[in-house]
Parts: structure tokens; C-alpha cells; sequence
């Protein structure tokens, strides 16, 4: 038996330590705006529960490895803490609190009742056969059992992660409880009490939001996408069928363009077949960076932080950037891209549509009932095209970006929380 501790090489950890300081940058901007003391810019700036954990897995043949897990609940002033849970080799503790961070401010810019959480394992999923990756996910969820609960903290799918893994979480908690708890998690299976609507939810909201950032018809606008997973991929397939050309579309084999536009249903069936975009025959190749180049409308980085960055932002030609990962953009690369006159709908704003429908299943859960996908899917709208128009109207009222107008009215709720609850003890 042998315990292998994975290699945390610079290259590794340096993504991690940049998400926060943007993300830390992006909050003391918004402080400054809002006025905030110091006590409280600290208490906001800093997690409330950060937890590491050595993950024990057994490997088929026996062996045993230990990799590194976390889970950080940065804020819950306005509710239980709510966020996903990522497999990546790549994810450290720094990461980990960035999108903590991030998901506290867009649970309120969105107003759903939630603090702020993220999970991570720093893991290759595509590494394990599938009963290794449910003995990790279930020994994972054991350990940092204390902090989760419907009432506590909710997690939810993430890079490298998917209804599968929730279901293994929610059954790894109840059969802790005693009794089921479909309210632990979302982005569950149906049959597990899942949302009509969940899997494509951010997606949807992605599109939603492009199109009322638009503000004109989407025939034939342009789009490029980076990211082809459960983000991206159905973002491309809901900006196409609302009339859109999506010209481009990369993940981590490849990129594929066509200027006519891709046919994203023969892609997602193509990707399916052979693992990635890479040889897409009805497209020509494309490298990676060539994508941020593209002269399109639209820009729609899907796949992890750091994307777009002061070395390619001065290249990027897209009018508008729909973040649906989060923190593709560094604040070097924001600044230049609104020096160009390119609008940024941020990620606590574009992407929310998946904390918006897992609030609505946490909701049918708690319920023990269940909505149609026509209602989800209406509310979704509801919620993703009011927190539009606030997010527009603070921007334009302040000469801000929207970035720093999400941020300012994120920010400035979670404060508020604080005050109004008052310092224990
Ligand atoms: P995923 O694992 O399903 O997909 C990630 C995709 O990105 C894959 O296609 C992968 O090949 C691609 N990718 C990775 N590195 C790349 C690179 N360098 N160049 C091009 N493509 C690359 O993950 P996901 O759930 O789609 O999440 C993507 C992003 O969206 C993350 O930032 C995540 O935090 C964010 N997000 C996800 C959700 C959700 O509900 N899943 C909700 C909000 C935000």
C-alpha cells in the first residue's frame, strides 16, 4: 500500500492565487464605491468556514492515494451557504475561496436567500473509473460532513462534476441522516428529486442575458464559445436556436470554426462519439487562442478562470463578452476591454441562471413538491431579467461598468445583511 501525495507544481497553484486576487479586487473596488469601514471590508473580504481535507481513495489495483478536497463557505448572513463543487487537478484552497466569494455576491445580486460556498477536489476525473470516482466523491463528502445540510450548505455541480456525483453526495448524507435528504444538494437526477429545467439553467441564463444585453433582434449575430461542457455547450445550442451564428466553439482538445456557423447539434453528437471538438469534420481547426481573436459579436468564455487576460484582451474583437464561466477575465483584461469600448456582463450576472433553478429545486425539496418546467423556466426569466435591469440601471447611474455595478449591489446587500443582524456576541 502506498500514499501518494499529487505534486503541487507553481504552475498548478499560480491560476488559484490569481482568481482570488481578482476576485479580492473586484470586492475592495465595490467597498470603495459603497464607502464600507475597514471591520466590515474585512469581515466581507474574508471566509467564515474554510475547510481542507485529505480524501483517502482506494485505486483498483489496491493501492491507496490521498488528494487534497476543500470546502469554503465564505458568506451566510442572507442564507444557508449555496455553491458547487469542482474535480480539477488544477483547484487549490485559493481558487476554492475566490468562487466562494464569488457565489456570495451572486445569490444576492440575483435575490435569492444564500450565503456563499464552493467545494473542490484536486483531482483529474477523467483519471478514475467510475467506482473510484464514487468512493472518492462519497469519502469526500464524509469529511467535510459537519458543514453540509439543506439548512447549512447546499453543493451543486462544477467542473468535473455532474448528477451523478450529487446523487452519490445525497445518498452518502442520508444514509448518515438516517432518512433521505433531497434538499443537500442540486443539479440531482430526477429520480432523485432534480428541477425540470436544472441541467440547462445556466445556460438558459446565459442566453437570457445575452440577448437582453443585446437589445435588438439575435438574427445572425455572431458567437464564439469557449468551453464546450454543461455551460458552454448548451449556451451555444440556446444562442443558436434563438436565431444566432455560432461561428466558433473550443474545449480542452481543440477549437473548431465555420464561418456559415456550426451545426451545434452535430457537434454535441460528435463530441459524444470522439471525446472533444478536435476533428469536427463539417469545421476548420482552430487554435485555441485564435478563438478570444474571432471578429464576433459575441464572446463567450465557458470554461475556467483566466481566460481572457491582459496578453490576449487588446486582440479581443467581440462587442460583447457573456462571462459564463467564472472569472474568465482578469481586472487587467477588464480594463482593457472597457478602454475598447467592449461591454463585460459579469459572471455573478451571466451565469446565475444555475444558482437560480438549484434555489428553485432546494425550494420543491423542501416542499416535497414539484413544479413544471414551463414555471421553472418562467421564473428563471423573471429572476435573471430583473437582476439585468437593476445591474444596468446602477451602471448607468454610477458611469460603472456592470461589472462594478453587480458587484456595488451584491456587496452592498450581503453589507446590509451584516449590519442589520448586528455582532455576535
Ligand atoms: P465542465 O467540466 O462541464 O466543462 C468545462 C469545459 O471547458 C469542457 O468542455 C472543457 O474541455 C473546457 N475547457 C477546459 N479548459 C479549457 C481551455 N483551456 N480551453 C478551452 N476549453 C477548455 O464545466 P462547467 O460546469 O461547464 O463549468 C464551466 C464554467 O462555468 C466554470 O467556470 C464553472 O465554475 C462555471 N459555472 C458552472 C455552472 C454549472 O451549473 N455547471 C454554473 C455557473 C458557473
Amino acid at each position: 500500500m502506498s500514499i501518494m501525495v499529487p505534486s503541487t507544481t507553481p504552475a498548478l497553484i499560480a491560476p488559484g492565487r490569481q482568481a482570488l486576487d481578482s476576485a479580492l479586487h473586484q470586492f475592495n473596488q465595490a467597498a470603495d464605491h459603497l464607502g464600507l469601514d475597514d471591520g466590515l471590508r474585512t469581515m466581507l473580504a474574508t471566509p467564515r468556514r474554510s475547510l481542507t481535507v485529505s480524501v483517502p481513495v482506494r485505486r483498483e489495483d489496491g493501492r491507496m492515494e490521498v488528494v487534497q478536497g476543500f470546502r469554503v463557505q465564505h458568506n451566510v448572513s442572507r442564507g444557508p451557504a449555496k455553491g458547487g463543487l469542482r474535480f480539477h487537478p488544477g483547484t487549490d484552497i485559493h481558487e476554492v475561496t475566490a468562487l466562494a466569494m464569488w457565489m456570495t455576491w451572486k445569490c444576492a445580486v440575483v435575490g435569492i436567500p444564500y450565503g456563499g460556498a464552493k467545494g473542490g477536489v484536486a483531482v483529474d476525473p477523467s483519471g478514475l473509473s467510475a467506482r473510484e470516482l464514487e468512493r472518492l466523491t462519497r469519502r469526500y463528502v464524509n469529511e467535510i460532513l459537519p458543514l453540509i445540510g439543506p439548512e447549512k450548505d447546499i453543493p451543486a455541480p462544477d467542473v468535473g462534476t455532474d448528477e451523478q456525483t450529487m446523487a452519490w453526495i445525497m445518498d452518502t448524507y442520508s444514509v448518515s441522516a438516517g432518512y433521505p435528504v433531497p434538499g443537500v444538494v442540486t443539479g440531482k437526477p430526477m429520480a432523485l428529486g432534480g428541477s425540470l429545467g436544472r441541467a440547462g439553467a445556466t445556460s438558459r441564463g446565459v442566453q437570457i442575458a445575452t440577448l437582453a444585453a443585446l437589445g435588438r433582434s439575435p438574427e445572425g449575430v455572431t458567437v464564439a464559445v469557449q468551453g464546450f461542457g454543461k455551460v458552454g455547450a448548451p449556451a451555444a445550442l440556446y444562442l443558436a436556436e434563438a436565431g444566432c451564428k455560432v461561428v466558433a466553439v473550443s474545449d480542452v482538445t481543440g477549437a473548431v470554426h465555420a464561418a456559415g456557423g456550426l451545426d451545434i447539434r452535430a457537434l454535441r453528437d460528435w463530441v459524444a462519439e470522439s471525446g472533444g471538438v478536435r476533428g469536427f469534420p463539417q469545421a476548420d481547426a482552430l487554435a485555441h487562442d485564435e478563438l478570444f481573436e474571432l471578429d464576433v459579436d459575441v464572446l463567450v468564455p465557458a470554461a475556467l478562470e483566466g481566460a481572457i487576460t491582459e496578453a490576449n484582451a487588446p486582440r479581443v474583437r467581440a462587442r460583447l463578452v457573456v462571462e459564463g464561466a467564472n472569472g474568465p477575465t482578469t481586472p487587467e483584461a477588464d480594463e482593457i476591454l472597457a478602454a475598447n469600448g467592449t461591454t463585460v456582463l459579469p459572471d455573478i450576472l451571466a451565469n446565475a441562471g444555475g444558482v437560480i433553478v438549484s434555489y428553485l429545486e432546494w425550494v420543491q425539496n423542501m416542499q416535497a413538491y414539484s413544479w413544471s418546467g414551463g414555471e421553472v423556466e418562467h421564473k428563471l426569466r423573471d429572476l435573471m431579467l430583473e437582476a439585468f435591469a437593476t445591474v444596468k440601471a446602477v451602471a448607468a447611474e454610477r458611469e460603472i461598468t456592470l461589472r462594478q455595478a453587480a458587484h456595488v449591489i451584491g456587496v452592498g446587500r450581503v453589507a446590509e445583511a451584516h449590519q442589520t443582524r448586528g455582532l455576535f456576541p
